[in-house]
């Protein structure tokens, strides 16, 4: 038997749980400043969405679904992404009936895809996200990318690169894909067998092939560019007037199309390289979807979003040394022998009651192990106590930072912390 991790994914415990917790409820805070509400869908759905919405042609839903039958013989999916549930339960819970428009919902979980594992890339991922349903206006593309920015710049990314195109509207895309059908049809016998089947399911994503021999015939492929049409144009070049108005600095990079086949009009993505040259490829990413909502028996309606993947922004930050440092303890509970638990017990309850973050040592051993536990949960002051103290009725009390420690009273001891606590924090922060 093997009790190590599943390949892809990883545990994640301690202080870096905090670091997730702390970038998720920044990225969560903000959103609810843009007026969107948190959204938790199950992780588990039934397969035929994913093959609706994120395509059958796409890699995805071809190679990367963790896909099975449970017990009542249900085709399930761990879901890959989190758009088409988010989409899903708004049309089920029929907001488009009642609800003012935009719907806007952020959420974050995790997402599943059997990718091989490498730098970045994980079976196991979480994702934040947001999606703004019921419009198709370029505005709120304009809002949604800049919520996007604007995120990764609280969190600490001030140079991030967005890259940005547009798969243009459905005619656009007709007209595209007839174009991509004719050029590959001449020279499909050649190509890999993984484009032997996108030329029938989705012939777009033949120009993501890795193959170095197609990527040669790639390379003279049609344009999308030359396949927009009027309106499509139209829209993008708006769309990035409002961006330069908003002074987010874009590229355009036409060989964005993205791995999702429900994306029309604008695609964008966030890549950043540390300060210490760390890539991860790309942070987060989205677009406009124009017939998402109709595939999903919903009415016909557009939306625009984006996900992040929290593992790169996690490791971004780890590499430059910029997790958050965890909260230490306020307290930390020290009788001097076994005996004395039940006291510490008493003690400990009554001051987390109170408010304060405290542990108790009722594990015995010696005081300076004690004081080196108390040290590394960067607890901010020791309260000692032994048979003396308890027969007086008072506690030492030693301040872990200035070293200094003091006899006080029990009745004042609460009114001591409090005070010491805030010199202590205000101490933190000079
Ligand atoms: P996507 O849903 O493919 O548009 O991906 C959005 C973001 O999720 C990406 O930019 C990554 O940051 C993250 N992501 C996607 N796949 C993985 C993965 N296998 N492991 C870690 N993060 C991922």
């Amino acid at each position: 038997m093997d009790y190590s991790v599943v390949k892809g994914t990883h545990d994640v415990i301690q202080g870096e749980a905090s670091a997730y917790t702390h970038v998720e409820n920044i990225l969560c805070q903000v959103a609810s400043n843009y007026g969107y509400q948190e959204f938790r869908t199950p992780i588990i759905e039934n397969s035929g969405l994913f093959m609706r919405s994120v395509g059958e042609g796409s890699d995805i839903v071809r190679k990367e679904m963790y896909t099975f039958k449970d017990k009542g013989d249900r085709d399930i999916t761990l879901r890959p992404e989190m758009t088409a549930g988010v989409v899903r339960s708004m049309v089920n819970a029929r907001l488009f009936a009642s609800s003012d428009f935009p719907v806007k919902a952020f959420y974050v979980g995790p997402n599943f895809r059997y990718e091989r594992p490498q730098q970045g890339r994980y079976r196991q991922f979480n994702q934040f996200g947001v999606e703004c349903v019921g419009t198709d206006s370029i505005i709120r593309d304009v809002e949604v990318i800049e919520l996007a920015y604007n995120s990764l710049k609280i969190i600490g990314f001030d140079k991030v690169t967005l890259k940005i195109n547009t798969l243009g509207d459905e005619d656009s895309r007709v007209a595209y894909k007839q174009a991509l059908v004719d050029y590959f049809s001449k020279h499909i016998e050649t190509m890999c067998d993984d484009c032997k089947e996108r030329i029938k399911l989705n012939p777009l994503r033949i120009l993501d092939c890795k193959v170095p021999e197609d990527q040669v015939i790639v390379k003279d492929a049609p344009e999308l560019k030359n396949y927009l049409s009027k309106d499509a144009k139209e829209r993008f070049d708006e769309t990035l007037k409002m961006l330069e108005k908003l002074e987010i600095p874009f590229e355009i990079d036409e060989n964005l199309v993205r791995g999702l086949d429900y994306y029309t009009g604008v695609v964008f993505e966030f890549t950043y390289v540390s300060t210490n040259g760390l890539n991860v490829g790309s942070l987060g990413g989205g677009g406009h979807y124009g017939k998402l909502l109709k595939e999903l028996g919903g009415p016909d309606l557009e939306g625009v979003g984006f996900a992040f993947g929290i593992e790169r922004l996690i490791s971004i930050l780890k590499d430059e040394n910029r997790l958050p440092q965890e909260e230490g303890l306020d307290l930390y509970l020290m009788p001097l022998d076994k005996k004395y638990n039940e006291n510490a017990l008493e003690l400990v309850t009554t001051l987390r009651n109170l408010g304060f973050s405290a542990e108790a040592n009722f594990e015995g051993g010696s005081i300076s192990s004690a004081f080196k536990k108390a040290e590394r949960r960067s607890a901010k002051f020791a309260l000692i106590f032994g048979e003396d103290e308890i027969k007086n009725n008072t506690v030492q009390v030693k301040d872990l930072n200035k070293k200094e420690q003091k006899e006080v009273k029990f009745d004042e001891l609460f009114d001591f912390l409090d005070e010491n606590l805030i010199d202590e924090d205000e101490h933190h922060h000079e």
